[in-house]
């Protein structure tokens, strides 16, 4: 079934058009990877998927199971199970990880009509889900982001990923800033996520993050729209030939 469905989407940021009519669609439990150079709009795609402010659609419709997402609050999207792990995750100083992510979470159950987690419930959840991540409860302790190196910064993401149980995950360059260590462990744990149930969209610079989250679709972004997809051997034929040769067909 289409989970995610963008159809000849048009998007303009402060009177300028970026996204030039993009078409994408994302089955349950399919894995995609959206490639591109510098300034493609791959994360302009990500943000009006999830609903940031400051995005103009001009054209075009996003379905999210079905139903037009563009009518939805941001909370209404990240309920109904779309998230977003940000490219730059913010730092929260003087709010511990802990609560922060109590707090998220259980709105995000309300939101839905499921009942909030008890104290013991939500500790038991949280030990369970961190320690599989390999998460050392001290981090949980600290303000969120705050000091976190690149790597810890990653596995906060993968830790809300994994705890808000989303049907839709939107990695924005999740390998930026980390070395090959903290790559595999954020890879680690977004692959322990796969499911029949569950899309994720990873969008990526290099080829080595796919390397790790090994995609089912590659779809080559240039100006604003899809120029290419194809399987995992894009990913491959890219990191060979490079973009330019996609410049002529955007
Ligand atoms: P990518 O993630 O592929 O590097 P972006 O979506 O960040 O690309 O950017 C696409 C284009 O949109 C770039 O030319 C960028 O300068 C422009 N852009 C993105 N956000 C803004 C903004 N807030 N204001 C003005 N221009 C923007
Ligand atoms: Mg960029
Ligand atoms: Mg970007």
């Amino acid at each position: 079934m289409a989970l995610l469905e963008v159809k000849d989407l048009k998007v303009r940021v402060e009177e300028r058009e970026i996204l030039h009519g993009l078409t994408l669609t994302v089955n349950e439990g399919e894995v995609h990877a959206i490639m591109g150079p510098n300034g493609s709009g791959k994360s302009t795609l990500s943000h009006v998927i999830a609903g940031k402010p400051g995005y103009e659609v001009t054209d075009g419709q996003i379905l999210f199971k079905g139903e037009d997402l563009l009518e939805m609050s941001p909370d209404e999207r990240a309920a109904k199970g779309v998230f977003l792990a940000f490219q730059y995750p913010v730092e929260i100083p003087g709010v511990a990880t802990m609560n922060f992510l109590r707090t998220a979470l259980n709105a995000q159950r309300k939101a839905r009509g499921e009942s909030e987690y008890s104290t013991p419930d939500f500790l038991k959840k949280v030990r369970e889900v961190s320690k599989s991540l390999n998460i050392p409860q001290d981090m949980l302790k600290r303000g969120v982001n705050v000091g976190f190196s690149g790597g810890e910064k990653k596995r906060n993401e993968v830790l809300q990923m994994a705890l808000f149980e989303p049907s839709l995950c939107i990695l924005d360059e999740m390998d930026s800033g980390l070395d090959i260590d903290a790559l595999r462990i954020a890879a680690d744990g977004v692959n322990a996520l796969r499911s029949p149930k569950r899309a994720m969209v990873v969008i990526t610079h290099y080829q080595r993050l796919l390397n790790y989250i090994v995609p089912d679709v590659v779809h080559v972004m240039s100006k604003g729209r899809v120029v290419k997809s194809g399987g995992k051997e894009l990913a491959l034929e890219l990191e060979a030939s490079g973009y330019a040769q996609f410049e002529d067909a955007a």
